[in-house]
């Protein structure tokens, strides 16, 4: 059952003006509307409106997992140096994000930056047989990185949630085939949640055990990667590797590319054996022959999304969120004398739709200029004049039409543009 949220309960305050210190749109946006607090540089709290959207966003990402058949799991944060010392990336000179800490004791402690090295000892104690492979894990967690840049507001934080997936196969080809689902996964969910049309299936480096990994690189002025697209074939290749060499090796003409800002929302690595070999992840396979196990890992930002759909749908005061992960998928605001407010969210309620009602009865210019920033997609408009005319007044802020609609058919019509509009990112 779906909710209907009284803004008066909201515990938010909406600013007039943008912080100083926020060069970014999206943090001017998403702090002025109350999505997110700001505790220091690169470090923000999600507040209930921001909550929401990181959890839709996450919900899609989920359910996309769950189709590779990959089982949600949760590491921990705090990190034993010696699990890093196996792959040499304990060193500050190796890995300068590292935050670290200290046991009481004074022994050192990490904070996770990534996970690939406690996921590869942890499946040592269970995998020994061919019959234990292959399968996937995924999390979404916490991951802290002492980044020298926090200036993109919540695209680059020094604490953020990350999903990372791992995959562990039998052979290169049992790899190949779970990383081309994994792309196709990776391709379902920024459409489902509203960015396909901007994300470029990108080639960048394969660092040292690949050719190439990919990026889903989403473009966007505030991203801090240069990517070369080839519109026709919806691909594009990262600066970081362009050259004849991989414009040849891709078949890919220079003449077709064109140069974008992007930002890098997710990406996709082959990590062939490098961490199994590094912690002796083995298995035997059916003559009895010990192989490591063959691995790949795949990240996706979960604040980065939402903070790149910021970028794309919004200004510094007003947001037109996706459908699929609007904090409300509609705004009922009741100005002036309506009674008829709170019936029509509720039965749109009934019908499976998330609905933010403004209930507090404020001056309508001050109720319109906060729902631009809140940014539901859908706003209905109850007021003494519709109220006397018997209807209600539906706007899809997206292709930004307005309908009178009876009241009595409202509901039922609110639903389904819900559906529709959730529908058409998925085309
Ligand atoms: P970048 O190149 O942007 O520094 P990365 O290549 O180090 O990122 P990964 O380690 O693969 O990224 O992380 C997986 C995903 O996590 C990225 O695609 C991005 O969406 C997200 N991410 C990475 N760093 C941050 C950060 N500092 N703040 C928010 N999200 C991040
Ligand atoms: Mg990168």
């Amino acid at each position: 059952m779906s909710t209907v949220q009284r803004q008066s309960a909201l515990p938010v305050r909406m600013e007039r003006f943008a912080p100083k210190d926020e060069v970014s749109k999206n943090a001017q946006l998403l702090l002025r509307a109350g999505f997110i607090a700001k505790e220091m540089a690169g470090v923000y709290t999600f507040l209930p409106l921001g909550w929401r959207v990181m959890n839709n966003i996450m919900g899609i990402i989920r359910e996309e997992m769950e189709s590779l058949g990959a089982q949600e799991i949760f590491l921990t944060a705090l990190q034993d140096p010696s699990i890093w010392e196996t792959t040499n990336r304990w060193s500050d000179d190796v890995v300068d994000v590292w935050f670290k800490t200290q046991l009481k004791s004074g022994a050192p402690l990490g904070l996770g930056f990534t996970h690939e090295e406690p996921v590869t000892r942890l499946f040592t104690r269970m995998v020994s047989s061919h019959k234990d492979l292959p399968f996937s894990v995924f999390q979404i967690q916490t991951k802290f990185r002492n980044e020298t840049r926090a200036k993109s507001g919540i695209m680059r934080c020094r604490e953020f949630l990350m999903k990372d997936l791992y995959s562990f196969s039998r052979t290169s080809e049992e790899h190949e085939e779970f990383y081309n689902r994994a792309q196709n996964a990776y391709e379902r969910i920024f459409a489902r949640v509203g960015i396909g049309d901007s994300t470029y299936l990108t080639f960048a480096s394969g660092g040292t055990f690949s050719k190439y990994s990919h990026e889903f690189q989403t473009l966007c002025d505030a991203g801090e990667d240069v990517i070369y697209v080839d519109e026709k074939r919806k691909i594009a290749i990262n600066e970081e590797v362009m050259s004849d060499d991989v414009l040849n090796d891709l078949g890919i003409r220079r003449e077709d590319l064109v140069q974008h800002t992007a930002a890098e929302v997710g990406n996709i690595f082959s990590l062939k054996t490098k961490f199994s070999d590094a912690f002796q992840l083995l298995y035997r396979d059916e003559e009895g022959e010990q192989r490591p196990v063959v691995m790949g890992s795949y990240g996706i930002g979960p604040g980065r999304v939402m903070g790149v759909a910021a970028e794309l749908f919004g200004t510094e005061s007003a947001m037109v969120w996706p459908v699929s992960i609007a904090p409300y998928a509609v705004h009922v605001l009741s100005l002036g004398r309506n009674d008829d407010a709170l019936a029509c969210a509720k039965a749109c309620a009934d019908r499976g739709v998330d609905v933010l009602l403004d209930d507090r009865n404020r001056r309508a210019g001050e109720q319109f200029a906060e729902a631009d920033m809140i940014g539901c997609p859908i706003r209905v408009i109850l007021s003494e004049k519709t109220a006397r005319d018997g209807v209600v007044e539906v706007t899809d802020r997206v292709s930004d039409t307005t309908q009178r609609i009876p009241v009595a058919e409202a509901p039922a019509r609110i639903a389904e543009m819900v559906q529709e509009n959730t529908q058409a990112l998925c085309r």
